[in-house]
């Protein structure tokens, strides 16, 4: 008894079957709904008892195609809603190729670590850091920042043995910050939110005053995390400012640039990502703005040499050899706290090739502008007002009600959302609620912009 199947020709024919209704997803994206909630009949047949006997691949496949339409429509140029790639259907390719080497690269000798290496590479040198910077390929930037903080802890505890740690970061950060610091038994308390300017940017006059009271109170500070691209409304932090007041408090520099990083490669932002040369460590994702499909994220760490001492403790069973499967240089389970890991560097790898950085750069900054074409038409409309500077990708807006204007809004970003036209958000500004449009999306062109503001106009009048 294997789990190959009986019928190869069979199965090929099924399996190509399952390519054309992959591929008719990807080449199809701009149409049909961008969500559909997943109906109620299509759950009933889902919650099944634990299948005792198989089906034929033919029969899954049409399970298969018939979920297809309930995915969170990310791939669909009208879907605004948090911050997600849209993927692309060269990702299938590398896909189809890493399912079939099934490679655990979580170490040993073999292409798996070869290849998640020259990303990195390319990673280090698309931010400007060091050729010798270290990093992995991770599921996110949530799992990037844990990995990286992890670094920064242990050098402090090294430094300030018995120190009581605390970091610091802007109020527009990303949970995943905080998270970490609980993860990483730093405590959720120890983590400093220091407010932001009128333009959502980290106060660095806030922060050295922290700074300086928490050391007169006998603390530790450690680390300081930027944010290249704040979640709410696209805020990049002054890391210029960040990296010099670190460099004078011999504190670790972490930047969250999930989504923000990639405007290193666009000719009008660029230049407020140019001190992501100067971090320590770096967490941004693949699966946002440069459309790798999910998941791919990326940790780069400075000093590799600081990377290996929180992480290479490999167990007897795991050690090194020179020669055969146990050799090989780079094994990831010394720079990150997984051991089994999938091939993900792989579709990174073939995105670059495929695309190059040159494409990438020209959706990233097609978005940008596309930002602000979105601003000036926003500016335009009697009833609508911007809510936050538009510095990067996202705009947050309202249409203005005379009364329950933070209810009207919010309905009318549900009301978008069900009818199936176009996905944005919401979010609270300065307490108010903001309908919040994230462009990452190489789809999306200005005509969506233009169905969007017509449809939010429209519905504005009917609640008013
Ligand atoms: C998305 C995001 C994260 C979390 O990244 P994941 O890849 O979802 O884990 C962190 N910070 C910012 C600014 C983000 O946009």
């Amino acid at each position: 008894m294997t789990l190959d199947p009986k019928d190869w020709p069979a199965f090929r024919k099924t399996a190509h079957a399952m390519l054309d209704a992959s591929l008719d997803k990807m080449q199809n994206a701009r149409e049909g709904r961008v969500w559909t909630a997943v109906p109620q009949d299509l759950k009933a047949e889902i919650n099944t008892p634990l299948p005792q006997g198989g089906i034929s691949a033919e029969q899954m496949r049409a399970d298969l195609e018939a979920i297809m339409p309930y995915a969170p429509g990310n791939t669909h140029p009208r879907f605004f809603t948090g911050v997600n790639g849209a993927g692309t259907p060269s990702n299938i390719l590398a896909e189809m190729a890493g399912a079939a080497m099934n490679a655990n690269c979580g170490g040993r000798n073999h292409i798996g670590p070869v290849i998640e290496q020259q990303v990195i590479r390319w990673a280090a040198q698309i931010m400007g850091m060091p050729s010798e910077t270290s990093g992995i390929i991770s599921s996110g930037t949530s799992m990037a920042t844990i990995t990286a903080l992890k670094v920064a802890r242990d050098e402090a505890h090294r430094n300030h043995p018995g120190g009581e740690l605390v970091g610091y970061t802007g109020a527009q950060t990303h949970s995943c910050v905080r998270r970490a610091f609980d993860l990483l038994g730093i405590g959720k308390d120890a983590l400093r939110l220091i407010p932001c300017d009128e333009n959502f940017e980290i106060d660095l006059g806030a922060l050295q005053a922290a700074i300086d009271k928490d050391r007169a109170e006998g603390k530790t500070p450690f680390a300081v995390i930027g944010t290249a691209g704040a979640v709410n409304v696209g805020a990049i932090d002054d890391l210029d400012g960040l990296a010099d007041i670190c460099a004078a408090e011999k504190l670790w520099f972490h930047v969250d640039g999930a989504f923000g990083a990639a405007a290193i490669l666009s000719g009008t932002v660029g230049h407020r990502l140019k001190a992501l040369s100067r971090v320590d460590s770096l967490a941004f994702d693949f699966h946002k703005w440069w459309q790798v499909n999910y998941e791919a994220g990326c940790v780069l760490i400075r000093d590799p040499r600081l990377h290996r001492l929180s992480y290479a403790n490999r167990p007897e069973y795991l050690r090194h050899s020179e020669d055969g499967l146990a050799g090989g240089d780079f094994w990831a389970v010394d720079y990150g706290p997984e051991l089994s890991r999938n091939f993900r560097a792989l579709k990174v790898w073939t995105h670059l090739k495929t695309h190059g950085v040159d494409a990438i750069a020209e959706v990233v900054e097609r978005n940008i502008s596309q930002a602000q074409y979105l601003k000036r038409r926003i500016e335009a409309e009697d009833k609508l007002e911007l809510l936050a500077p538009v510095a990067l990708n996202i705009c947050c807006f309202r249409y203005d009600f005379k009364y329950e204007t933070n209810e009207k809004n919010a309905r009318i970003a549900v009301d978008l959302q069900e009818s199936g036209l176009a996905a944005p958000s919401t979010t609270t500004i300065n307490h108010e609620t903001a309908i919040r449009v994230n462009l990452t999306n190489h789809r999306t062109q200005e005509s969506d912009l233009d169905m969007l503001i017509d449809a939010i106009v429209e519905m504005g009048k009917e609640l008013e």
